[in-house]
């Protein structure tokens, strides 16, 4: 399995015959509003371009996953996106909240079903439930689900959405436990209110919980997510987290390799950026459990 990274919550899954796009904005840098007003500079969204790799990389996408999608959260899906979604009619596998939503704006929609585990390609697909920030910024948001991918000799896939550390993602996480993770890294947070998504922290926690590989994106793309990759590869050398946590550069490719389990391998491909190391493996600890 590969993955490439795109840009912020934006990756392509490639796993058999199949290029899963997840979450496309596929905007120009600047195309989007500011997300935060108050803050002085009101920088406009995204900050970055699309990396050059994206034009080719996108050539093969065959399905779409979205996460959440509704009440502004362009991030996941934006018009640049749902245009070349529908130009393409590319199938774009939902929950049923959003069916009906993307339905209205002409897109391929395959909803998933209510189901627990469902059968997704050659594999099968399972939501789990996303917390897109607590108290009063989190009753305002709309909360969409992650996705756990397990497709015939490929390692176990997590796409965590957009979600902060919950009991329920910690509870998934050890029971499940994903050979790769992806995980929104960013700590945004709104002008008012706490983070709406992991940031330096949780991500920690979760590579502490997780035994297998934590791919961290929402990073550096929008303006109401204040990590930098360099602040996060800091922290988790810090931690000694460094080998399990990887934080690609737009335009990444990483490549997972399904081995019994736990010793998962993953080797990393840099397309714009050669010379990246070969991620250590973990052996799970007793005391993470
Ligand atoms: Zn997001």
């Amino acid at each position: 399995m590969r993955i490439t990274q795109l840009r912020n919550a934006t990756i392509i899954v490639h796993t058999g015959r199949y290029n899963i796009l997840v979450d496309p904005m596929l905007a120009a840098k600047d195309a989007l509003p500011a997300l935060r007003l108050l803050d002085g500079r009101r920088l406009r969204n995204p900050l970055v371009e699309l990396p050059r790799s994206a034009n080719a990389a996108l050539e093969g996408v065959t399905h779409c996953l979205i996460t959440h999608c509704q009440k502004g959260h362009f991030d996941h899906l934006d018009r640049a996106g749902k245009h070349w979604l529908r130009e393409r009619q590319v199938p774009v596998i939902c929950t049923p909240h959003d069916a009906g939503h993307l339905r209205q704006r002409g897109l391929n929609v395959q909803p998933l079903t209510a189901d627990p585990v469902q059968p997704f390609l050659a594999g099968t697909i399972r939501t789990v439930r996303c917390a897109h920030g607590r108290g009063l910024v989190g009753k305002l948001m709309e909360h969409g689900v992650g996705y756990f991918l397990e497709m015939p000799g490929e390692p176990s896939l997590y796409l965590s959405g957009d979600t902060v550390l919950t009991d329920e993602v910690r509870q998934f996480v050890r029971r499940h436990q994903p050979q790769v993770c992806v995980v929104p890294a960013g700590g945004a947070r709104f002008d008012l209110g706490g983070e709406i998504i992991m940031g330096v922290d949780e991500v920690l926690e979760f590579a502490r919980i997780a035994q297998g590989t934590v791919v961290a994106n929402h990073l550096e793309a929008l303006s109401h997510c204040p990590v930098g990759r360099r602040e996060l590869r800091d922290a988790a050398e810090q931690a000694e987290l460094a080998g399990p946590v990887l934080i690609p550069r737009d335009g990444e490719v990483m490549t997972f390799e399904a081995l019994m389990r736990p010793a998962v391998s993953a080797q990393r491909q840099a397309t714009q950026s050669p010379g990246l190391t070969v991620p250590n493996w973990r052996r799970p600890s007793p005391s993470h459990g």
